[in-house]
Parts: C-alpha cells; structure tokens; sequence
C-alpha cells in the first residue's frame, strides 16, 4: 500500500502557532521533508519531535520529489512543511505536492498559519473578493507593468515582500497607484509586529524613516486608485 503526504502548515514566527494535529502528524510519519532542516529542528525540539529529516529547496527540488515519490511508493508517510506557514504558497513545496498527486498517491492537507491570510484579516481591507499575486518582480519596470495589470482588478491584492525591496516597491505602488489603500504587515505573530495602513505615500515617508527589518505582507485595495500609466 502506498503511503501518505501530509502537507502541514508550520508557525510563521510565533512557534505557538501550530495545530494539535500538526504536532500528532509530525511525531507519527516516517520522515518530514523541509526546506531548512535548522530551522525545523528549532521548531521540533520545541516539541520534543525527534524524526528523520530531509531537505528540498528550489535547487534539488526535482530530485528530491523523486526520492520523496519512491518512498511514499513503498508505503512510507512523509510530512511536508517550509520554513514557515503553509507549504506550497510562495515556496517550494508545490514541485512535490504535484508530483505526489500525478502518481495517484494521497496528500492530505493539514491546515495552519499563513502569512497572506493572516495580514489580510487584520488589514482592515474588503476580504469577500481578494487576489494572491505573491512576490511582486523584482526590477522597478517589470513591477510597475504587473502593478498596471492589477489595477484594473478592483480586488484587495496580497503581496509577500522582502525588507530588501519594500521601499522600492512602495514607490513603484505610489508612482503607478496613486491613493490607493494599502496596509503593511511587518513580522506577524513575532516580537517586532506591526501593521501601518495609509497611502503608499505614508507608508514610504513611514519606513524611511525607520529600519526596514523582516517579513512582510503589502496588501493593496485598488479601488480608490488614481492609475497614473
Ligand atoms: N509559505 C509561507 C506562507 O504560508 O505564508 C510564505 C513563504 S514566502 C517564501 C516568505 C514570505 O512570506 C516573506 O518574504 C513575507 O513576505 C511573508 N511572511 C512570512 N512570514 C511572515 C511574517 N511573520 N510576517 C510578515 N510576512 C511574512
């Protein structure tokens, strides 16, 4: 008989952040796969979890699927989790989960934290319709092209972004979205968290004027924009 994949969303900061289930699931599957196997040790040790690990990364993500595959062929359960919150979302986990599913094998969600829906629940922005756009591109041109096409959404979008980038990114938002409404929310569930919303105009003079340290998520309501194109 086959084994199973468990796909187990993991804290995104706060190690309280973890389901009952999660912690049952990972003391009982035969091996956990994870993107950093030190920072899933921390997370282990914190519930006394000793397991065989193994690593997968966007490098060796194609090898390790087939090593994961040959496993849960011969019946092994194996846990799949990322560094942090739900594996797959803006993280390498999606390789192997689609693999696992091509070969008729079962993958059972194990649902957790997720920096995306957490930051949108506290944005104070419209939740009935949203849109999940990950990492905005990297280069200014490519992202105030992609920022153009979201503005015609007219749907409260979600970004990740990175301390590196944000600023860069908030003048683009400025430069292409106007007015438009946005909320940052800067290390969730971690010592340091906050969550400033204003226009990218405020939010730009804001983190200026403070370190740029972190995770963060962007989320944008486009509908009071003033699209300048
Ligand atoms: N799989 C993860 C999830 O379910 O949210 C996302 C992984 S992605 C590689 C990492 C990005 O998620 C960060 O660059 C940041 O944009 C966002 N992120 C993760 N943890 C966060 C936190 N505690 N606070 C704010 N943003 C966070």
């Amino acid at each position: 008989m086959k084994g199973t994949l468990y796909v187990v969303a993991t804290p995104i900061g706060n190690l309280g952040d973890i389901t009952l289930r999660a912690i049952e699931v990972l003391k009982r599957v035969d091996l956990i796969a994870c993107e950093d196997t030190r920072h899933t040790k921390i997370l282990l040790s914190h519930y006394g979890i000793k397991k065989t690990l193994t690593s997968y990364f966007e490098h060796n993500k194609q090898k390790k699927a087939e090593y994961i595959l040959e496993l849960l062929k011969k019946g092994k359960n194996i846990a799949l989790v990322s560094d942090a919150g739900t594996p797959g979302i803006s993280d390498p986990g999606y390789r192997v989960i689609r693999d696992v599913i091509d070969n008729e094998i079962e993958v059972i969600s194990i649902p957790g934290a997720n920096a995306a829906i957490a930051a949108l629940a506290v944005s104070g922005m419209p939740t009935d319709r949203f849109m999940f756009e990950g990492f905005l591109p990297n280069k200014t041109t490519a992202r105030k092209k992609k920022l153009l096409e979201l503005a015609d959404i007219k749907k409260t979008i979600i970004c990740y972004e990175s301390p590196h980038r944000i600023l860069a990114s908030l003048q683009d938002i400025k430069d292409v979205l106007g007015s438009a409404e946005l909320a940052i929310a800067r290390e969730i569930t971690k010592k340091f968290e906050e969550i400033k919303r204003g226009s990218a105009e405020e939010l730009l003079s804001y983190f200026k004027q403070h370190k740029v340290r972190g995770e963060f998520v962007i989320i944008i309501n486009p509908k009071k924009a003033v699209i300048r194109k």
